[in-house]
């Protein structure tokens, strides 16, 4: 692996690495998003929850307030129209009768009209010193003592007639607390005379909220608009008491209402506190964070663990991802590595390395081509394997091919021409083996030219007689055999000629042994010029005896031959003393023939070569130097 190979490899495993990484990060944000979307739905819902329930309590407490000031103002204008000495006492009737009282115009209406059960626990009236002189109800010393004062200051120094709001104020032991609405009472000069006081504890306004059952309510506070807490439930929510004596109460029906006031504090964003038009009042409702986010936070774990679980499988398949990337990287430098050492191979070797597909494309080709073809590798590159084989041999190359893309074999090997670029024409001998991947052939190509050639030789040498040069009894058995079955198919005849040297023996003993050799080939010369090339074979058959074969010609015509043989024989007039009446070497010849006319159990070479021999024989005992035609036929006998 060159440094090259392995810093691209690492930066395309940082690649898949952090891929993944972003992808992950992606999901964590996408989830981190949903998460804070759907906590901001749930707490603003909760929210606007809490502000109807502000407002609920809001819209009580300024009931419970407006009832009281009516009560407080019809109290106060029933005593005005009756002396100051008739008011002390005239109280417990006043409340105990609001029937009778609403029967007659003179009367006040009942104090607690418009108000349901909600209605001041105690109505007082107070003197111009300051001194209780009537009541509703028994009142505790502690109470009037610390409420009393506010209104009393208040009323003494101011002389509106309006309804006095008094501050919250602590009575009796521990976080008990209540306010006051007062009116003033005057002299009939129009001085301080006294004042009328109603009375609301804590528990008018928190005992509702306790009804209200608010579950998911952490704590419900009233307090003024200066702040000052009037009841509350649960946890009192934050706020800063200022002390202040009270306000005067404006005229009711003012037009805007409710108004929110933004949070502040730990648990700003569970609370919601709402203003009042009407009085100055305000409530604060605070929401249990469990209650509020319990579901979405139960949600959110599941999610997480999903999330979670998402992350784990995404980080594990984007790991698998960079090994497989790693792998194929691997093996594909791996395969190129292969190449290469192959490419080095073949191009130092002598034998040519070439790679087909199984059509015969080439693919490769090594450089050693130029040596045995004259053809370049690029030249050679263009052409299919197939067409520039020798059609001869294209068939056996084809059928190799056929059963390597089969798988029926491993290996191939087979010989065959082509046309080198200087026009000869060589032998080469290619072996063939599927490649690896199974979609090319790779061959390793030699010449075999001089072997082929050297292998040509041989078989010739094999069919060749060595002194005539005429084919030996080899041949003539083998051509026979083809041509018996040839004329068997067609019908065509096939004659036989046997030619024996007539006194050869004796030639031999007169002149010699080396003489009768060249005699032989003088013959033989004879013999052979009388052979059709291509079509006729003159062999050797036997010591001084040979013959020709005559395909396609009959008897008659096979005669002619052989009477022109004998004829030119003697005509060379080689000196045989003692061959009577000659003087010269003879030849005699027997005829046989196989045409339509044999019968077919008869067609064979052994029956062609007896016939021929018998009428050979013939000739030999009627007087040799002539020719005999097979038995069957009539003989014909060569005379002088
Ligand atoms: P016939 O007329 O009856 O044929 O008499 P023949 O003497 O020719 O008798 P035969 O055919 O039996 O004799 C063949 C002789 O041919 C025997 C042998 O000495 C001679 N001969 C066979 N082969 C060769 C050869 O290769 N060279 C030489 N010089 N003589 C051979
Ligand atoms: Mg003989
Ligand atoms: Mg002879």
């Amino acid at each position: 692996m060159t440094l090259g190979q392995s810093r691209k490899q690492r930066s395309l495993s940082h690649k898949s690495a952090l891929f993944v990484l972003a992808a992950c990060l992606l999901l964590v944000g996408v989830e981190a998003w949903r998460e804070v979307i759907a906590r901001y739905d749930t707490v603003s819902h909760a929210r606007q929850d809490a502000a109807s329930t502000a407002k609920l309590l809001l819209q009580h407490a300024e009931n419970t307030i407006a009832g009281a000031e009516r009560a407080v103002s019809a109290l106060a204008a029933a005593l005005q129209k009756r002396p100051p000495s008739m008011w002390s006492g005239t109280l417990p009737e006043f409340m105990k009768a609001p029937q009778v009282g609403r029967a007659s115009p003179d009367m006040p209406p009942p104090p607690f009209e418009g108000m349901g059960e909600r209605h001041p626990e105690i109505l007082m009236v107070f003197d111009a010193r300051g001194r209780l002189i009537a009541a509703s109800a028994p009142t505790r010393e502690t109470m009037v003592g610390r409420l009393a004062p506010l209104a009393f200051s208040y009323h003494t120094t101011s002389t509106s007639t309006g309804s006095f709001f008094s501050a919250p104020v602590a009575v009796g032991m521990g976080s008990d607390v209540a306010v006051s609405i007062s009116r003033r009472l005057d002299e009939s000069d129009g001085t301080f005379g006294g004042m009328v006081v109603a009375l609301l504890p804590q528990r008018y306004f928190t005992d509702f909220f306790d009804q209200l059952e608010l579950h998911a309510v952490k704590g419900v506070l009233l307090q003024t608009t200066d702040g000052d807490p009037i009841g509350w439930i649960g946890d009192k929510p934050g706020s800063s008491q200022t002390g202040s004596l009270g306000t005067i109460l404006a005229e009711q029906g003012s037009g805007a209402r409710y108004t929110i006031a933004p949070s502040t504090g730990a648990n700003a964003e569970l609370t919601a506190t709402l203003v009042g038009g009407g009085y100055p009042l305000a409530v604060t409702v605070e929401l249990r964070q469990d209650a509020v986010l319990g579901s979405w936070m139960m949600g959110a774990k599941q999610r997480f663990v999903v999330t979670l679980f998402a992350l784990l499988l995404l980080a594990l398949l984007g790991f698998r991802l960079m090994e497989q990337v790693e792998r194929r990287q691997r093996s594909e430098e791996q395969l190129a590595r292969k190449e290469a050492e192959f490419r080095l191979l073949a191009e130092g070797a002598s034998d040519v390395v070439e790679r087909y597909s199984f059509t015969g494309e080439r693919l490769y080709v090594s450089p050693a081509i130029e040596r045995l073809t004259g053809f370049t590798p690029e030249e050679r590159l263009g052409q299919n394997a197939f067409e520039i084989i020798h059609t001869e041999d294209a068939v056996l190359v084809r059928e190799a091919a056929g059963r390597l893309e089969r798988d029926e074999s491993e290996q191939e090997t087979v010989s065959f021409r082509v046309q080198h670029k200087d026009g000869r024409e060589i032998w080469l001998e290619s072996s063939f083996r599927r490649a690896s991947g199974n979609v090319s052939v790779i061959g390793v190509t030699r010449d075999v030219t001089e072997r082929k050639q050297a292998e040509q030789q041989l078989a010739f040498l094999a069919r060749v007689d060595g002194l005539t040069g005429l084919g030996n009894r080899r041949a003539l058995d083998a051509v026979l055999a083809r041509e018996v079955e040839t004329s068997r198919d067609s019908g065509r005849s096939l004659s036989l000629l046997l030619i024996d040297v007539d006194r050869f023996k004796r030639f031999n003993d007169d002149y010699g042994h080396l003489a009768g050799d060249a005699a032989l080939r003088a013959i033989a010369d004879i013999v052979n010029a009388a052979a059709r090339p291509g079509t006729d074979l003159a062999a050797r058959y036997g010591g001084e005896e040979m013959a020709l074969l005559v395909p396609g010609l009959d008897l008659m015509q096979a005669r002619v031959i052989g009477q022109e043989l004998c004829r030119r024989v003697q005509a060379i007039a080689i000196p045989h003393e003692r061959n009577a009446p000659w003087g010269v070497l003879t030849i005699s010849i027997g005829v046989a023939a196989i045409d339509n006319r044999t019968p077919l159990d008869l067609q064979s070479a052994e029956w062609l070569i007896n016939s021929a021999d018998l009428a050979l024989y013939d000739a030999k005992s009627q007087g040799r130097n002539q020719l005999v035609v097979q038995a069957a036929l009539p003989v014909q006998r060569l005379a002088g």
